[in-house]
């Protein structure tokens, strides 16, 4: 438990304050629940002391009873509300710096890192898995607190009155604590086997669900509902186990404090009957009994919770511990733009993709990467944005190794267009300013214009602040693809990257795309990868890349006239649409 809280109180960070000063106030709050208990001694005191003198007890001492009480009750209010409110204030700011933190970290992660599974494993972290700890860690820490601090007050009030009953009072909270223990320590040794049959039960309906439609066509539904059938009965089976093994504890947990409870109570009456316990004390004693434990008590139940906030700091933490890319980097700003490729080789898995390439991009001029789907092209773009690390070889942008920088140092100097556009469900304006926001309206707007998009997005009903992908908004690939260019165009990265920008979209757009990325290329370090001749063939240098290498190199005039794989491909697609020579 204790190393549960010392985990909560590392991973707040800069919160930890907020925290710690939430954990006095419930303090405070714990001693203003154990008020009444002051205002019971005195009334009783005074009961006492009038019966004994004969006289009535005065108005005075009902008033101050009735004072402490209310005291009590203020306090209560009070500082259980500025305990709430720091504790949730902390936890929220914490969880959320946690998902900017890994916002931040992912943007450094190879892309390596990003695979299928993997993509659940950061989605549930940064949203369930932190949320459980935004819901839960609060209210765990709250109870834990409130229920030993109330207890360990009410102890003290009791050893005043009689040290050998505050004795009894404070070993059951010990023992408790030790019932506590083990039966943390047995949620931590039971809770894989309680995961384990609840994957197991997630991929059997899984699988189910995926294939219902074959199992509807081919009318199996009896049959093929015997995995999931066995996958559930085995979950109940495990939950089942381990509900009998907690429920045992959290009992043994309460008798402990409910002997401890009636043990005050019957050694009060039997030493008051001997006359060694004093009316008061007694009467003392019996109520205390009753309110005690109250509170510690809840705390039995907590420990699913407690195993469940360690499993999600767990998650978390592995997420973080992903080595980054640029740890050892610098911030970087190259003299120059000149990209090489220096005997690069490299694999994703065991297959070779690129074999021991070398290539230079000298700064402003324009470069075609052309050859068979599937040949590497897009992979080397990849390289030389560091999506990937390098097999073996160097990537070199502006003479520095491309390991040298940090990623933002490198992404500054690249922009990258690709087939497939990517725009967040955010507004126009929004998409635009992703690579510069701090850029103003008439710096987008002119981004816009020089990207032949401002014309018709001043048409759309929110004309800038239109948001993408709901109603009314149904741009074509043209225009995406436009929108994603004058992004770039505001990013303004010296080196300009176009992967197939211009492969799917269809005629009519075509010229205004072109006239965009023409305004996108001015002046700039251009890599492109296209498979329409027109955009190719104007490139400075044209590379071939087939089989993992460089086949042929060269402009286009000389390319031509060689006999190799380019003769044969601009032979073949000029017949193809994308290919004319005009
Ligand atoms: P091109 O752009 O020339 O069509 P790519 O560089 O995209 O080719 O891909 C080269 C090869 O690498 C292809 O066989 C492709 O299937 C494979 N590949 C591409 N990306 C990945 C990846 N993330 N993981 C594994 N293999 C990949
Ligand atoms: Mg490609």
């Amino acid at each position: 438990m204790l190393k549960t809280i010392k985990r909560i109180l590392i991973f707040s960070g800069k919160h930890r304050g907020k925290l710690i000063q939430s954990f006095a106030l419930d303090v405070i709050f714990s001693i203003c629940q154990a008020m009444p208990i002051f205002a019971m001694v005195y009334a009783l005191n005074s009961i006492i002391v009038a019966r004994d003198t004969g006289e009535n007890i005065t108005m005075e001492t009902v008033f101050l009873a009735f004072l402490i009480m209310a005291v009590g009750l203020a306090g209560k209010i009070l500082f259980g509300y500025l305990a709430n409110e720091k504790r949730s204030i902390a936890c929220f700011s914490m969880c959320s710096d946690k998902r900017i933190e890994i916002g931040d970290r992912l943007k450094r992660m190879p892309m390596g890192y990003f695979s299928s599974n993997r993509l659940g494993e950061i989605s549930s972290a940064v949203t369930t898995t932190i949320g459980d700890i935004e819901n839960k860690a609060g209210d765990i820490l709250d109870r834990i607190i409130v229920g030993f601090v109330h207890a360990v007050i009410i102890s003290i009030v009791i050893s005043i009155f009689d040290w050998r009953m505050g004795i009894i009072s404070i070993l059951a909270i010990i023992l408790g604590m030790i019932v506590n223990s083990i039966l943390q320590k047995k949620s931590i040794d039971i809770a894989p086997k309680r995961q384990e049959a609840q994957g197991a039960l997630v991929s059997a309906v899984l699988e189910y669900i995926q294939g219902i439609s074959i199992v509807k066509s081919f009318g199996l539904g009896e049959k093929s509902n015997r995995a999931v059938d066995e996958a559930i009965e085995e979950s109940r089976k495990r939950n089942m186990g381990l509900e009998k093994v907690f429920n045992k504890l959290i009992a043994l947990y309460l008798y402990v404090f409910k002997i401890a409870a009636c043990t005050i109570i019957l050694m009060s009456c039997y030493l008051f009957s001997g006359g060694r316990l004093s009316l008061l004390s007694t009467l003392m004693m019996v109520v205390s009994s009753f309110v005690i434990y109250s509170y510690i008590e809840l705390i039995g139940t907590v420990s699913g919770v407690l195993r469940l906030l360690d499993s999600s700091m767990d998650k978390i933490q592995t997420v973080e511990e992903i080595p980054l890319m640029d740890e050892s980097g610098r911030d970087i700003q190259p003299e120059n733009y000149n990209i090489e490729l220096k005997n690069v080789s490299f694999s994703y898995d065991e297959r070779k993709i690129l074999d021991n390439i070398t290539l230079t991009i000298p700064q402003n001029s324009t470069v075609a990467i052309v050859g068979p789907s599937g040949g590497g092209k897009s992979t080397i773009c990849s390289l030389i944005a560091r999506f990937w690390d390098v097999n073996e070889g160097r990537v070199l942008l502006g003479g520095y190794d491309v390991k040298e920088y940090t990623c933002e140092s490198l992404m500054r100097n690249i922009s990258m267009v690709f087939q497939n556009v990517y725009l967040f469900h955010d507004t126009i304006l929004n998409n635009i300013k992703f690579g510069y926001p701090e850029a103003t309206m008439e710096e987008v707007v002119e981004a816009a214009k020089r990207a032949s998009c401002h014309e018709f997005i001043e048409k759309l009903p929110e004309g800038y602040n239109t948001l993408i992908g709901e109603g009314g908004s149904s741009l074509s690939g043209g225009e995406k693809q436009r929108i994603s260019i004058a992004r770039a165009i505001l990013k303004d990265a010296s080196i300009i990257i176009l992967d197939e920008a211009t492969s799917s979209v269809d005629p009519e757009n075509e010229n205004q795309l072109q006239l965009a990325i023409r305004e996108l290329t001015k002046y700039k370090t251009v890599i492109m990868i296209a498979h329409r001749l027109s955009t190719v063939r104007n490139a400075d240098k044209i590379f071939v890349l087939s089989g993992g290498h460089i086949v042929q190199s060269g402009k286009h005039e000389e390319l031509i006239r060689e006999k190799g794989i380019y003769r044969e491909f601009i032979q073949i697609r000029k017949k193809a649409i994308g290919w004319n020579l005009g």
